[in-house]
C-alpha cells in the first residue's frame, strides 16, 4: 500500500520502519526542518521492549540504555542537596530501559528501509478520504492520494483536527507545562542531575552522557499560544519564573531564550473513543498522549506501531478489520498508561514552600536505611 505518515517522532518513525519492512511505500511528512532530537532519557518499559525486539532494534537500544535516575537530586538555592529519589525507586530491571530520547529517534530513523522516506518542512493541510483512498494536500503546496493516512503528529496532531475535530474535544489538561532547552556549558563528568523547587515550579538541570539540558515544570491553567511560535512560547516560560531569581534560574532562562530548538508543552493526555476512522489512524500521543508525568508514552508509540504494522499484514486489503484489532490490541496499554499519572505532579512541583520541605522530608525518610 501507499501510506502517507504525518510526524517523524518515536511513533511516526516506528511506523514507518514498521509498514516499510514489510513491502509498504510509506512517505512521512514532518513539519520541522530536521529530525526533532530534543529530550531528556524516557523509558522503553513492558511490552514495547518485545515491539522494539520484534523491529530489530533491541541490541542497538541496549547498546545506549542509561541509568539517569540513580543520579537524580533535589537542591536548595544554594545547590547543596536536601533530598534524592529514594534507590528503591530507581527502576534497574530488564522490564524498563531508559535511553535518551535523542538516541531513539536516531535509532529509528537509521533503521528505516528504502521504502521509506522522510520529507521535512511540510505538513497535511487537507484531508479528503473518498472511500477507496485518501487525496492529501500539503502545506508545499504538493498533493498525493494515498491508500491509508497514519496521524502520528504528537499531541496537537493536525490529522486528528482534520478528521476527528477540534483538540478540546480529546485534551485533558494536567495543570502543568514542560520545557526543555540545550545547557552545553553545564555537561559535566560525574551527571548528577539537579532539581529546585519554588512553590509550583521546578528548575533543573538534567545531565547524562555528554551533555546537559535546562528543564522546567509549573503548574498553570491552560494557556492559549501557537505551538508552532518558539518565541511565544519562551515568553510564557520566562513570565512564569520571572519572580524567582534563585539559584540557578535566571542562567536557566538564558538558555531558553537562546536555544533555537527550544521545547515546550502541557502536560495533558488525548481520550479519544476511537483512533480510526475510514483510511485515517492514530499512533502515539496524536491519538493516546498519557503526559510525560505517566514515563509511558514512548512505550505507547512503539506498541501503538507495532500493533498496527502486524494487524495491517494479518487483514491484507481488509485495513477497517486491521484498524479495529489495533484499537483492540492497544487500548489496554493506553488505559494503563493514562492511569499511571497519579501523584508525579506533587512530588515534581509541590505547590508551597510546606509542600515542598514536606516531601524533602519525607525523601529523605525514606531513603534512609533501615537499622
Ligand atoms: C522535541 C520533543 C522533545 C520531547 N521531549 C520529551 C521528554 O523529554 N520527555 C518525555 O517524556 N517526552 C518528551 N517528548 C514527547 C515524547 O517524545 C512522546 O510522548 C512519545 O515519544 C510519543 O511520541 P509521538 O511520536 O507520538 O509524538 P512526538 O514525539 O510529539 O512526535 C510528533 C512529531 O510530529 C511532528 N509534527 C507535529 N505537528 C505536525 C504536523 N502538523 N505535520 C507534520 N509533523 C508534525 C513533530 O514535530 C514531531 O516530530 C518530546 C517530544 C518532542 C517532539
Amino acid at each position: 500500500m501507499k501510506i502517507l505518515v504525518s510526524g517523524a517522532g518515536v511513533a511516526g518513525l516506528a511506523c514507518a520502519l514498521e509498514f516499510g519492512t514489510r513491502g509498504h511505500d510509506v512517505t512521512v511528512v514532518e513539519y520541522a526542518r530536521h529530525l526533532r532530537l530534543k529530550g531528556t532519557p524516557i523509558d522503553i518499559r513492558g511490552d514495547a521492549i518485545e515491539a522494539a525486539d520484534r523491529m530489530g532494534l533491541l541490541a542497538k537500544i541496549r547498546e545506549q540504555r542509561i541509568r539517569m535516575s540513580e543520579l537524580m537530586q533535589f537542591v536548595d538555592s544554594d545547590g547543596e542537596p536536601v533530598a534524592r529519589i529514594p534507590m528503591a525507586e530507581v527502576s534497574d530491571s530488564d522490564d524498563d530501559i531508559e535511553i535518551v530520547r535523542e538516541d531513539l529517534v536516531r535509532i529509528l530513523a537509521d533503521a528505516l528501509p528504502d521504502t521509506a522516506t522522510i520529507r521535512f518542512s511540510d505538513s497535511v493541510e487537507s484531508l479528503t478520504d473518498d472511500g477507496d483512498g485518501v487525496d492529501v494536500g500539503f502545506r508545499s503546496g504538493r498533493s498525493g492520494r494515498y491508500d491509508l493516512v497514519i496521524g502520528a503528529d504528537g499531541q496537537h496532531s493536525a490529522v486528528r483536527r482534520l478528521v476527528f475535530g477540534p483538540e478540546r474535544d480529546y485534551l485533558r489538561h494536567l495543570g502543568v507545562y514542560i520545557a526543555l532547552a540545550d545547557l552545553p556549558d553545564e555537561a559535566r563528568p560525574d551527571r548528577v542531575s539537579s532539581m529546585y523547587n519554588v512553590p509550583a515550579r521546578m528548575a533543573g538541570i538534567a545531565r547524562f552522557k555528554d551533555k546537559a539540558l535546562a528543564t522546567f515544570t509549573f503548574r498553570s491553567e491552560p494557556l492559549d499560544y501557537d505551538h508552532h511560535d518558539l518565541d511565544a512560547q519562551k515568553k510564557i516560560l520566562v513570565d512564569a519564573f520571572a519572580d524567582h531569581p534563585s539559584w540557578k534560574i535566571p542562567q536557566l532562562l538564558d538558555a531558553a531564550r537562546a536555544d533555537p530548538e527550544f521545547f515546550f508543552d502541557s502536560a495533558s493526555q488525548i481520550h479519544m473513543p476511537s483512533w480510526h476512522h475510514g483510511r485515517v489512524a492514530l499512533v502515539g500521543d496524536a491519538g493516546y498522549c498519557a503526559a510525560f508525568l505517566s514515563g509511558r508514552g514512548t512505550s505507547l508509540a512503539l506498541t501503538g506501531a507495532h500493533f498496527l504494522a502486524e494487524e495491517l499484514e494479518r487483514c491484507e486489503t481488509d485495513h477497517a478489520a486491521a484498524f479495529a484489532r489495533y484499537e483492540a490490541r492497544q487500548r489496554p496499554y493506553v488505559t494503563f498508561a493514562q492511569d499511571r499519572v497519579g501523584q508525579g505532579r506533587d512530588r515534581l512541583i509541590p505547590p508551597t514552600w510546606e509542600a515542598i520541605d514536606a516531601r524533602n522530608e519525607h525523601l529523605r525518610a525514606a531513603s534512609t536505611p533501615a537499622r
